[in-house]
């Protein structure tokens, strides 16, 4: 494990190589705007030859998120208008999210809850929170998925989670409680025998989505502790965030979701990037999203294919977003678009 505390500041930055000395004010404007955090593992990864780097870009901070854009907002899924009581967002009819926490190891600099994460975020759920949330949980019946996220619920310390394990374990209607983190890639150590065993309850399946972007963050630090949740008896899947200089290219895609896969972590959620402050300079289209997507079908397995999902902004929850490959002619009659872009009738007329 790499030793040492994460980088927080302009200077520091500086002083890690990873900001050009000229440039130290004006990222100390972004850092006195949004939290900043990065990991020693991460700090190791960033490759300070390549000004282009895709692990330096998802976490170095830029004067470009000083930018913001007339759609950017401060809640970009639209959280806040389904959180009955502190702490859970109940958007769905059978899950919640549990936002335990609003600390991280790493900042991401394209974070879709950036205004509520960091040092000077929302912090961590006080126990009269928890209580609260808890019976909230409890007390709705349809609640078959809790889904701890924040934050990073991995920052808790493994007591800390085996209560809430315990106290979710205590729900018979609970099926599934599922974290959603990046520690496994960022700070790898963390994932020891203890936290494996604290997010383990009697009677419930736990899932492990893992948090990454680009395929040099599978380094085989981040696989073994991948390795250590599944050998448990955890199922992993992933999240990833397509974003432009990082991931924008379908051979780094399809590398990435080869990695996971490799790793036992099905791909799960490709997210179109939210519309969180400062992050335009991240944003592609919807149409060169879908374009990625569609070349990452002809180039790797079905097991190597995430689905591509947009979150509605104002709080409406996902849509998939993936190129359609079928089109309704009438009569019952279809075309449908073949992995290489040719087109066939359905059914063949003769
Ligand atoms: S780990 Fe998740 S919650 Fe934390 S900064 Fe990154 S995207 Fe945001």
């Amino acid at each position: 494990m790499t030793a040492g505390r994460p980088i927080r500041t302009a200077r520091e930055l500086v002083d890690a190589g990873l900001v050009a000395p000229a440039a130290e004010e004006a990222v100390a404007r972004v850092t006195s705007r949004y939290a900043v955090a990065i990991s020693p593992t991460i700090a190791d990864l960033i490759d300070r030859q390549d000004t282009g780097d895709p692990i330096a870009r998802q976490f170095v901070p830029d004067i470009a998120e000083l930018t913001q854009t007339p759609e950017e907002r401060a809640d970009p899924i639209g959280d806040g208008a389904h959180s009955p009581v502190s702490g859970i967002v109940h958007r769905y009819p059978d899950r919640v999210l549990l936002k335990a926490v609003h600390v991280c190891p790493v900042y991401c600099r394209f974070c879709f809850r950036r205004e509520m994460v960091g040092p000077q975020g929302l912090g961590t759920i006080t126990p009269a929170e928890l209580d609260a949330a808890i019976t909230y949980i409890a007390e709705h019946s349809e609640i078959w998925e809790v889904i701890l996220t924040g934050g990073d619920p991995f920052v808790l310390s493994p007591r800390r989670l085996h209560e809430i394990m315990e106290r979710l374990g205590a729900i018979d209607h609970v099926k599934i409680v599922r974290f959603h983190t990046r520690v496994p890639v960022v700070e790898p150590g963390r994932v020891d025998a203890e936290l494996v065993q604290a997010l383990k309850a009697s009677g419930k399946t736990t899932y492990v989505a893992l948090h990454a972007n680009h395929p040099r963050e599978l380094t085989p630090e981040a696989r073994a502790a991948s390795a250590r949740l599944i050998d448990a008896g955890i199922v992993m899947v992933s999240q990833s965030v397509l974003l432009k200089g990082v991931n924008d290219d379908a051979a780094v895609l399809a590398e990435l979701m080869r990695a996971f896969v490799e790793t036992r972590i099905k791909p799960y959620y490709l997210h179109h990037p939210d519309l969180a402050p400062g992050t335009s300079h991240f944003r592609l289209t919807i149409e060169e999203g879908q374009a990625l997507v569609a070349a990452l079908r002809g180039r790797v397995s079905g097991l190597c294919q995430p689905t591509y999902i947009l979150d509605i902004p104002g709080g409406h929850g996902k849509a998939v977003v993936g190129a359609s490959t079928i089109a309704a002619e009438g009569g019952g009659c279809y075309t449908v678009t073949d992995f290489r872009g040719n087109e066939h009738a359905y059914p063949p007329s003769g």
